[in-house]
């Protein structure tokens, strides 16, 4: 379903990613978690071409692309396949939540308003926002934003959604609604790769979590394995200081 081989990213002199292998399959929900400069953020921002990786290859929405001769059809696909939700949310803030989540269905997909409308309405009821379609982003909590967001992402029906730590610039109240909205996502089987410092988050819902150290991999395996008997030194020094 996403299968990512051996890719590479520097920045100037630094190498952030230096060969990363990913697969995961149709409904798998699985988590990122690792140290603040490990390249989570960057991983997930290669894979939805938001930055360019320098060597590797990205499988997706049917099709395998050599990151370094990607042409731009190749690139657009690969950003339909995978919808991105941002830490700050990234609304637009001149458009209404309900426009906010039509906007890609008019642009991309090239709905009528009518339509791409009468969509982000139904996604709205679907998330217990449907009284808020006429607000702006600044008059919505940060977790009706964060949810709005979401909605945004999932209305293009991608086939993963890819979460970068969508819960941390949220004040602690709102953080609930947030969780509880990915948690239904994945109870659907929506496929989805979420780096997060919610470490109950990911034992609750990940098949499966990632451990990620100096632009590696360097453990994975399913919640419990993972939590309670990490193998690798630096996945326990890290699971002392947060848990
Ligand atoms: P955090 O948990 O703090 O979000 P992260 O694991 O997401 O960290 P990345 O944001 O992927 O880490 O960054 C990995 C490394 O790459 C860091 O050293 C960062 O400074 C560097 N980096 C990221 N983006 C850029 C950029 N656009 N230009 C230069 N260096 C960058
Ligand atoms: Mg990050």
């Amino acid at each position: 379903m996403i299968k990512i081989t051996d890719l590479h990213k520097r920045f100037g002199q630094s190498e952030v990613l230096k060969g990363i292998n990913l697969n995961i399959k149709q409904g798998e929900i699985v988590c990122i978690i690792g140290s603040s400069g490990t390249g989570k953020s960057t991983l997930l921002r290669c894979i939805n071409f938001l930055e360019r990786a320098d060597q590797g290859t990205i499988e997706l929405g049917g099709q395998q692309v050599d990151v370094t001769h990607a042409s731009k059809t190749q690139i657009l696909a690969l950003r339909r396949a995978s919808g991105f939700v941002f830490q700050n949310y990234a609304l637009f803030a001149h458009m209404n939540a309900r426009d906010n989540i039509a906007e890609g269905l008019i642009t991309v997909q090239k709905q009528d308003k009518a339509k791409a409308r009468q969509t982000a309405m139904q996604i709205l009821t679907d998330i217990g926002l449907a009284d808020k379609a006429q607000a702006y982003p600044a008059s919505l909590s940060g977790g009706q934003q964060q949810r709005v967001g979401i909605a945004r992402a999932m209305v293009l029906n991608p086939e993963i959604l890819l979460f970068d730590e969508p819960t941390s610039a949220l004040d602690p109240e709102w953080v609930g609604e947030v969780l509880s909205l990915m948690k239904k996502l994945a109870e659907r089987h929506q496929t989805m790769l979420v780096v997060t410092h919610e470490m109950q988050f990911a034992r609750d819902v990940a098949d499966r979590v990632i451990f990620m150290a100096d632009g590696l991999i360097v453990e994975q395996g399913v919640p419990n394995e993972l939590f309670n008997s990490p193998k690798d030194p630096r996945l326990q020094r890290f699971l002392k200081q947060v848990i």
